[in-house]
């Protein structure tokens, strides 16, 4: 039987000749590769600085904590994200309060946003303070998921009324833009992903992007444990003694050999990008006139760039009343796919209906509508720059046939 993964990221002989380059000069530790493969991602997104590290995990906490976040604040997510977005909020003691998501763009309802802030916050000074816990309203962490930008201007729009900040979370946004302007410079420090699922790949790595050169140099130091003077810097002058630490930091660094892989995927990302569009346009064009599926939206003045494609399944459309009923039926069409050799998954999880988050806040299911039904309904199908015609075909005819 065919196998069609949901996801396989795109190598050739690039990555091999990159990472044997590495091995071979004896620095395997952040060093020049990683510097390389950072300006190369900030200059692809015309942002001055970009800061690598382990992960977009921990390139959202390392910028929340240099931006200033305390244990004394909340900060805003739309509840449909990937679950780390949440995660970085809560390691500083933060709270994560989650807020919900269009059922279009997938991305955070701006319209909800600010009715949110009106109802659970009130204005004391200058800042707005949570009506129940006492704690002080920070920011807001819109997400660009599956390959678009959120609906950027809009939350800063309402991040300026409040006087919040605004961290963006592009994990699985690399190269999404609004108006030809990519992530990073919307005023906005913003975050990406390098896991093996995302656009391109170093296995694992994230990276912040600022053209706020303060703010760069309090992550660089932060991510190797808070030294006053890099490793880099330290070995091309006189090495011996140790740097300074003045402040409690972390080791958020990403090895050369990352930096070599992110390089040569770096190297090809248009192409990547290329191939990526015209499978995703394929589907389109033939599942469009499925009745049972909504396609994915690109939003006005931007151009998808398909981290994934994420269907919504039309509950109402296959006869369904309720989302529940919808999500079993979903459910079955994923198992038929599956039993079929075809990999799907769901788009991603409402992070409010997951334990630790439902536990600590208390939060109902139904709270947050938008997610809820993302949660239930999605279904992302097999993208990949090297998915073959023949593999897609197979996949759209064992999708018609499954309801
Ligand atoms: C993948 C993802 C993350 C986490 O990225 P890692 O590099 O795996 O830490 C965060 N946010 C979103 C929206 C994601 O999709």
């Amino acid at each position: 039987m065919r196998q069609v993964p949901v996801f396989a990221p795109h190598f050739d002989m690039l990555e091999n000749e990159l990472i044997a380059k590495c091995l071979q000069s004896g620095w395997v530790a952040q060093g020049p590769m990683v510097a390389e493969f950072e300006k190369m991602v900030a200059d692809y997104e015309g942002v001055k600085h970009g800061v690598a590290v382990t992960s977009c995990t921990t390139a959202i906490h390392l910028a929340l904590v240099a931006m200033g976040l305390e244990s004394k604040h909340d900060v805003l997510i739309p509840s449909f994200t990937f679950i780390a977005t949440a995660n970085a909020v809560e390691y500083t003691g933060a709270t994560a309060v989650l807020v919900d998501v269009r059922t279009d763009t997938y991305c955070i309802d701006t319209v909800f946003l600010e009715k949110y802030i009106d109802e659970r916050y009130v204005k004391n000074a200058n800042v707005w303070v949570n009506r129940k816990t006492g704690k002080e309203l920070w920011g807001v962490i819109p997400v660009g998921l599956f390959g678009i930008c959120a609906d950027i201007h809009e939350v800063n729009r309402i991040a300026k009324q409040y006087n919040i900040h605004v961290l963006e979370d592009n994990a699985c946004a690399l190269g999404a833009n609004i108006d030809g302007v990519h992530e990073g410079g919307f005023g906005n420090p913003t975050c990406l992903s390098f896991h093996a699922r995302k656009s391109i790949t170093t296995g694992e790595g994230g990276m912040v992007l600022t053209n706020d050169t303060d703010l760069a140099n309090t992550i660089r130091k932060l991510r190797t444990h808070g030294a006053s003077v890099s490793a880099t810097e330290r070995h091309a002058g006189r090495g011996f003694l140790m740097p300074n630490f003045d402040e409690l930091g972390y080791n958020y660094r990403m090895t050369d050999v990352q930096g070599a892989m992110g390089v040569a995927q770096m190297r090809k990302y248009n192409t990547i990008l290329e191939k990526k569009r015209a499978v995703a346009k394929r589907y389109d064009d033939m599942l469009t006139a499925v009745p049972f599926l909504q396609i994915p939206t690109t939003p006005s003045r931007q151009s998808h760039t398909y981290q994934s494609y994420v269907c919504m399944v039309d509950y109402v459309a296959m006869g369904c009343k309720t989302i529940e009923e919808g999500n079993l039926l979903r459910n079955k069409l994923m198992a038929f796919l599956e039993d079929n050799g075809v990999s799907t998954r769901q788009g991603t999880h409402a992070v409010h209906m997951l334990g630790y988050y439902r536990n600590r806040y208390g939060y109902k299911p139904n709270e947050l509508p938008g997610a809820y039904a993302c949660d239930k309904l999605s279904i992302a199908i097999p993208l990949y720059a090297d998915l073959s015609t023949s593999d897609q075909d197979y996949v759209i005819e064992t999708l018609k046939s499954g309801i």
